[in-house]
């Protein structure tokens, strides 16, 4: 359709993959419930960012995506905001406990922002959210981990230390993050990233984000994602 292709190009947007969602020019056009919105609001987010016009849509409809945006474009809301939609959609009994939601990042700051944008969107529902990364001891970490959580945001490293310590299980882990996944592949990271993901349900839905897509997050993103959909925006580097 035309309006879409010019909508698309009017936010830089490039999309490639199968059956891509229309982007959306509001968050009203998401359907979220009211309590997202009321978040949203008292965010002071009055409309998406390029990237969450079109990945909020693609995410919604439960697809991998990889998106490819530069810092500051306002990736994590698009993933934080579906993560709690479909942490809502899962039926409300289950026996398994240990984070539905996995959120990974390069550094235990980026991890700490996330922590806290994925705190203010999951308070309304009662979300539990679980930081896992340098800063606190793994004792108490792993105390924890153990009282249960939805969401886990976490490096590479202090997880795979929790799930050694059996901190968690990654039984009801459906929806999985692996944000500025080139700079987990430039600090090292990729085997523990890659142990991470061997941990979690082939049935997931697999999330990833990056600024730059070398040839390396290229490989991984084929290897761990299912029929994903790409978008990029704005002009990216190698
Ligand atoms: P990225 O992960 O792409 O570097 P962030 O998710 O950290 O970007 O977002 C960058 C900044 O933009 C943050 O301060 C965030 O609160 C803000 N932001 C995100 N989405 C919106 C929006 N829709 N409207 C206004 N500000 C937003
Ligand atoms: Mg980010």
């Amino acid at each position: 359709e035309q309006d879409v292709i010019d909508y698309r190009k009017s936010l830089a947007i490039r999309v490639s993959g199968f059956e891509v969602p229309k982007p959306v020019k509001t968050f009203e056009d998401c359907g979220f419930a009211p309590q997202i919105m009321g978040a949203i609001k008292k965010q002071g987010y009055e409309k998406p960012t390029s990237i969450q016009c079109q990945a909020l849509p693609v995410v919604l409809s439960g697809r991998d995506i990889i998106g490819i945006a530069k810092t500051g474009s306002g990736k994590t809301a698009a993933f934080v905001l579906p993560m709690i939609v479909h942490i809502m959609d899962q039926p409300e009994l289950q026996k398994e406990e240990g984070p539905i939601g996995v959120i990974c990042a390069p550094t235990r700051e980026l991890a700490h922002q996330i922590y806290l944008e994925a705190k203010k969107f999951a308070k309304a529902y009662g979300i539990r959210v679980s930081a896992v990364y340098g800063g606190m001891s793994k004792l108490e970490q792993f105390k924890e981990l153990k009282a249960g959580c939805e969401i886990v945001v976490a490096t590479p490293g202090r997880l795979i230390d929790m799930l050694k310590m059996k901190a968690l299980a990654m039984l009801r882990a459906t929806y999985l993050v692996l944000d500025e996944a080139d700079r987990m592949f430039d600090l090292g990271f990729e085997p523990q990233v890659r142990s991470i993901v061997g941990q979690i349900r082939p049935d997931r839905q697999t999330l990833l984000f990056s600024a730059t897509m070398p040839r390396k997050v290229e490989k991984l993103a084929r290897e761990i994602l299912s029929d994903p959909i790409r978008v990029t925006v704005g002009e990216v580097g190698m």
